[in-house]
C-alpha cells in the first residue's frame, strides 16, 4: 500500500477508500429524504439504503465504465423503499452522483498510471487466464468475481 496517513503536510489526493466513502455518504444524504418511513422497522431502511449505496460505488471504483448499470441496478434496488413520487427524483440523484463519482474513478485511475504494482484480480477467466481486472478496493477479486450481496435479502 503506497498511501500514507500523513496527508497534513502535503495535501495529498483524496484516496479512492476515502473517496469512495464521501460519494456513498453524499448519494446517502440526497436519498433520504425521499424514503418511505417503515414503523414496523425503524433505522432499517436507512441502513439498507447505505449499504446498496456502498455497493454501487464499490462496483464504479473497481470498473468506472460499469456506472451506467451500477446506477440502473442500484436504482432498482432503492426504488421500493422510495416514495412513489420521488421515483423520478431517485433517479435522477443516482445517476448525477454516480457521474460524479465516475468522473473522479476514471481521472484518478488515469494519474495513477497502470505500472505493475496495481492489484489485479486475482480470478481465473473461462479460458483459465489470471482474469486482470481491477480488484474492489479492499478485496482480491473484480467486480464480476465478487459474489454478490446486494442481491442477497
Ligand atoms: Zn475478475
Amino acid at each position: 500500500m503506497a498511501i500514507t496517513m500523513k496527508s497534513r503536510t502535503s495535501p495529498a489526493p483524496m484516496s479512492r477508500a476515502a473517496a469512495m466513502e464521501r460519494f456513498t455518504k453524499d448519494l446517502c444524504a440526497a436519498l433520504r429524504p425521499s424514503l418511505m418511513p417503515d414503523p414496523r422497522r425503524p433505522g432499517w431502511s436507512e441502513t439498507y439504503l447505505m449499504s446498496i449505496c456502498e455497493a454501487g460505488m464499490a462496483r464504479l471504483a473497481a470498473d468506472p465504465r460499469s456506472q451506467p448499470m451500477a446506477a440502473r441496478s442500484l436504482f432498482s434496488s432503492a426504488r421500493s423503499l422510495m416514495r412513489a413520487q420521488d421515483q423520478l427524483l431517485t433517479s435522477r440523484v443516482i445517476e448525477a452522483h454516480m457521474n460524479r463519482a465516475r468522473t473522479f474513478f476514471e481521472r484518478e485511475r488515469g494519474s495513477s498510471g497502470l505500472d505493475g504494482t496495481t492489484p489485479r484480480c486475482a480470478a481465473l477467466n473461462r479460458k483459465s487466464k489470471p482474469c486482470g481486472r481491477e480488484p474492489i478496493w479492499g478485496t482480491p477479486f473484480c467486480v464480476s468475481h465478487t459474489q454478490r450481496t446486494e442481491s442477497v435479502v
